[in-house]
């Protein structure tokens, strides 16, 4: 999934200084799961955001609306009825932040605010804890290590590893990180294919993803 986080809530409580009456918009997607910006957390923001302003003496009228997902037309598309019949100063975004963007594609009359900061694409390690997993590169690999990706977990993104600051299973960088490279040579060791790191891979070639440009993926078959 990705993971995201809310933003300060004096951050937020900056975007909305001008505004008196705003439409805060979460997202059943990812950032549900992720406990950053489901219908609870509009919730909790909208609760704040008015004690806040109300403490101020400068009340905020905030509407709440949470989305199956903002990062489809189809449902990007029920923000207009309550565009349409509401004076909103600006739309807040509780989704990732393609929501945001999203938003200010289809609606080109209304400011929008990102409240969440979008961190990375990873899982939960435990309950309230998640981790990054995979940087979407365009070209996974991780088979030849094992199942890891050495390209998000490893902190050089090394292809060929470890690298010398690796010392008991963690990595140089911090204590609290574990070196992928070790639990990847772990892995191989116990699925007895420790030959196959003798390979050297090439640095990642990164020409294949991002350095064209921003990327996008054609599928003819479901075009309609
Ligand atoms: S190699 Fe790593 S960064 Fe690339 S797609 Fe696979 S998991 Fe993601
Ligand atoms: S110690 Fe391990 S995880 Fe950290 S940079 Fe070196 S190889 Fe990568």
């Amino acid at each position: 999934m990705i993971v995201a986080e809310r933003k300060p809530i004096k951050e937020i409580l900056a975007m909305v200084a001008d505004f008196k009456k705003i439409l805060l918009v979460g997202c059943k997607g990812c950032v549900t799961v992720c406990n950053a910006g489901g219908t609870k957390e509009v919730g909790i923001l909208a609760s704040a955001l008015k004690i806040a302003r109300k403490k101020e003496g400068n009340p905020i009228e905030i509407d709440e609306m949470t989305l199956e997902r903002q990062c489809d037309p189809e449902y990007i598309d029920q923000l207009e009825e309550p565009l349409k019949n509401n004076n909103y100063d600006a739309v807040l975004s509780m989704a990732c932040s393609v929501g945001p963007q999203f938003i200010a594609r289809r609606y080109d009359n209304i400011l929008v605010y990102p409240t969440l900061n979008t961190c990375f694409m990873g899982g939960a390690l435990e309950h309230g804890v998640w981790a990054e997993f995979c940087q979407g590169c365009g070209n996974c690999i991780i088979h030849h290590f094992g199942g890891l990706c050495p390209i998000a977990r490893c902190s050089k993104s090394l292809m060929n590893g470890p690298c010398g600051g690796s010392a008991g299973g963690k990595c140089e960088v911090s204590p609290d990180i574990d070196c992928v490279w070790h639990l990847i040579y772990d892995r191989m060791k116990q699925l007895g294919k420790l030959d196959q790191l003798r390979e050297i891979f090439p640095i990642k070639d990164w020409s294949t993803s991002r350095d064209g440009g921003p990327r996008k993926i054609v599928r003819e078959d479901l075009k309609k």
